[in-house]
């Protein structure tokens, strides 16, 4: 079939909830993925900050393999091997101390509210618990993770949704300060923020909402599916600010493909908060799931995917600000790592989203006005030197 059969059959048979770009994506290789007719995309996408360790990597294709020829469901009824090893893993990485698998990082935002509900709830046995989410965030689209997403276009048709939220501005304390109370049980948000358009959380910030959350014994949940597993340089974002959350997402990077999440308890909300009965799933942790979860962190050790971020994101920021100061279209810079965003202005994203697509080149938007570069973590200078010559053109 030609590449307009696969998009015409899609169209008649998906529901429509996304404008897709023109083009079928069928295979990958490194930092590339191939159309049905076999031209060639430098990924910059690498499928919204998922794909980490590059396409076709031989080593978690094969974990991925075995497992499969193993069992690749058995339930949470029982125990089994991925997921105890994959758990340490990600306790390790974040130094936190009890995992729940989830399928998604929605889910994983899902469990985090209702960890931070339990653990107030067991405290002083209220009801009407409040929790400040962000103006400006995105944590999802269930019922639960879109009442903390500080976005009213993604809201407004799906009201009612869960009471007890109450918005901030994002780095800005005294916003957050002036919306506690007696009732508030719990602050969310993500350490750079992603769709919202690529904003890191200052360090005054971070580190003041810490010592706010310690004051009022407030739970800290940072959001880090899309800027966690080494997406700045350090497993999680906030690893590289000095503070540490209570309840941490994850999701993306975790499983390069394979649908899993987890949220992660600090001892002190692992041990009062989610106890056998509250909360549960029948994929998440599943066998198949978790062996890529413990395959990744593998690849990124063998790797040394942490450090390699470390030295080529100064480069990309330099060739990014390079390219904002001589383009008349980029009016500014912002991002942390491997997460960057250009500001655009008098053409809209979406045509620079098409022309890049159009020569070759995967990138995607994020907030209205944002071109957002999110690629696998392995690729190379000359990877960012292809990309920026592209980008050039289209701008
Ligand atoms: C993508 C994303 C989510 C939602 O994750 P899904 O896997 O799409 O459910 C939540 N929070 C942040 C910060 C994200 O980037």
């Amino acid at each position: 079939m030609s590449m307009q059969e696969y998009m015409d059959k899609a169209e008649r048979y998906v529901l429509h909830t996304y404008n897709r770009f023109p083009v079928v994506l069928e295979r990958g290789e490194g930092v590339y993925l191939y159309d049905t007719e076999g031209r060639r995309y430098l990924d910059f996408a690498a499928g919204i900050a998922v794909f980490a360790l590059g396409y076709k990597n031989e080593v978690f294709n094969r974990a991925l393999k075995n497992q499969i020829d193993k069992v690749i469901h058995t339930s949470n009824l029982y125990y089994n091997v991925p997921m105890a090893m994959a758990a340490e893993k990600l306790a390790a990485a974040s130094g936190m101390d009890k995992v729940f698998f989830t399928n998604s990082g929605t889910e994983a935002v899902e469990g985090a509210i209702k960890a931070a509900r339990k653990y107030a709830w067991m405290k002083d046995g209220g009801t009407d618990h409040e929790i400040i989410a962000m103006k400006n965030s995105f944590h999802g689209r269930s019922l639960g993770a879109l009442s903390v997403t500080g976005n009213t276009h993604y809201q407004e048709p799906f009201k009612p949704l869960i009471g007890g939220i109450r918005f901030a501005d994002f780095n800005d304390l005294e916003s957050v300060r002036s919306r506690v109370t007696d009732r508030t049980c719990a602050v969310i948000l993500e350490t750079v923020q992603g769709e919202g358009g690529i904003y890191p959380a200052d360090p005054a910030f971070l580190q003041g909402m810490r010592e706010l959350c310690d004051e009022r014994d407030i739970l800290l949940i940072l959001d880090e599916i899309q800027c966690g597993m080494g997406r700045t340089g350090e497993w999680f974002a906030w690893q590289g600010y000095g503070v540490k959350p209570d309840i941490m997402t994850t999701a993306k990077a975790l499983g390069c493909g394979v649908p899993v999440g987890a949220f992660v308890l600090n001892k002190k909300t692992a041990e009062a908060s989610l106890v056998p009965g509250d909360h549960g799933t029948t994929y998440g942790g599943n066998p198949l799931a978790c062996a890529a979860v413990s395959a990744v962190f593998d690849q990124y050790e063998k790797k040394n995917l942490l450090e390699h971020v470390r030295e080529i994101a100064p480069y990309l920021e330099k060739r990014l600000d390079e390219l904002t100061e001589n383009s008349e279209f980029v009016t500014a810079r912002r991002g942390k790592g491997l997460m960057q965003g250009l500001v655009i202005r008098e053409k809209t994203v979406g045509q620079v989203v098409n022309e890049a697509l159009s020569a070759g080149l995967l990138v995607i938007s994020a907030g209205s006005d944002v071109l957002r570069l999110v690629p696998p973590l392995v690729i190379t200078e000359e990877n960012v030197d292809e990309m920026i010559e592209i980008l050039q053109k289209c701008l």
